[in-house]
């Protein structure tokens, strides 16, 4: 049973840096992993408690993808995010927001920079992505042309707004590095969906950071037995779909033959993969299955 439980008095106000000069920060909560377990005992009447204790109860919900029982627990935060994040985040339409406004106030004086190793590669598989880090000493001149660019950026703005332009259309050329700050509230159903997918690997590093930080810093802290369960069964659980599942079958039979044991090569993985995917040159859905039995320990190789 989780216990490092802290409460909102606790956790109010604190803010959690990420990024070079983001953070979130806690500013409200209704609710706790009781109102979950009181919400989904009027569904299933006084009973329940007999046969199953909050926490069972609790992953039970989560296991079988209930979700009103998780929507009775809401979340404030005020975060800092340069608005390029901003804008993936944004995304996520069942929240509700306040953002600082450029056109009533000056906009923000701080820009999300880079230090000169952290500057990433393209990825080669994932087109969407980042790869490996780029060496320091080209990290160093685009560190510099950063700092060149953001600085002429905003001296560009503030001679816009020295000359008397409007603060609406002087914000114009800002850069999306440009820190922006919202009030954004959320109830817990939603906000775990949020976490599960921006979290995730696939996510950009950036919002990863701020997601992360949400979760470890406040949602488990808030809500240990949600956050316990949500761990065991959607963020670090696997899916199996009707074709991952045929090609474990037809793997076993195909070692049970061969007598080989897992972990199996790539190259028997590949003999064994499902018909629908032999012919194909790429396919996304064979190597989520391949990175899937990876994580099994039935493929070698290290999972994506
Ligand atoms: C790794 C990654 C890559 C992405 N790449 C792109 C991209 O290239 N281009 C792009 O445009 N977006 C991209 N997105 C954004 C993505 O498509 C979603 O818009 C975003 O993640 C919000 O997800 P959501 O709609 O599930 O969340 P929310 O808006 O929070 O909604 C939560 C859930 O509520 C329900 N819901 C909400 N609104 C409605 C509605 N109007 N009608 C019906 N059901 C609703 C849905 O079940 C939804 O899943 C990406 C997201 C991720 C995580």
């Amino acid at each position: 049973m989780p216990s490092n439980k802290q409460s909102v008095e606790e956790l109010r106000w604190k803010k959690f840096p990420v990024l070079d000069d983001g953070f979130v920060c806690l500013v409200d909560c209704m609710g706790d992993d009781s109102s979950v377990v009181q919400a989904a005992r009027v569904s299933y009447g006084a009973g329940t408690k007999k046969v199953s204790d909050d926490r069972s109860l609790i992953r039970y919900l989560l296991r079988h993808r209930h979700t009103t029982p998780f929507e009775m627990a809401e979340v404030k935060f005020l975060v800092r995010v340069p608005m390029d994040c901003w804008r993936q985040w944004i995304r996520h339409r069942t929240a509700n927001v306040n953002e600082y406004s450029t056109r009533y106030s000056v906009a923000i004086d701080s820009a999300q920079t880079t230090p000169t190793d952290e500057w990433r590669s393209q990825a080669e598989t994932n087109r969407q992505g980042s790869g490996d880090a780029l060496p320091t000493e080209a990290g160093a001149e685009f560190t510099e042309s950063e700092r060149a660019f953001q600085d002429s950026a905003r001296a560009l703005y503030q001679a816009r707004l020295d000359a008397g332009v409007a603060r609406e259309q002087a914000r114009k050329d800002l850069p999306l590095c440009t820190y922006t700050e919202a009030y954004w509230k959320i109830d817990l159903h939603n906000l775990l969906h949020f976490l599960a997918l921006r979290m995730d690997a696939h996510a950009q590093w950036e919002i990863r950071q701020y997601a992360t930080t949400i979760g470890e810093q406040i949602v488990e802290k808030l809500f240990p037995t949600v956050w316990e369960a949500f761990n065991d069964y959607r963020r670090k659980a696997a899916f199996l779909t009707r074709l991952d599942i045929e090609t474990i079958q037809a793997l076993q039979v195909g070692a049970a033959a061969a007598s080989v044991l897992p972990p199996y090569s790539e190259a028997f993985f590949l003999e064994h993969q499902h018909p629908d995917w032999k012919e194909l040159n790429r396919c996304r859905e064979r190597d989520e299955c391949l990175s899937k039995l990876r994580r099994l320990g039935m493929v070698a190789g290290e999972a994506e």
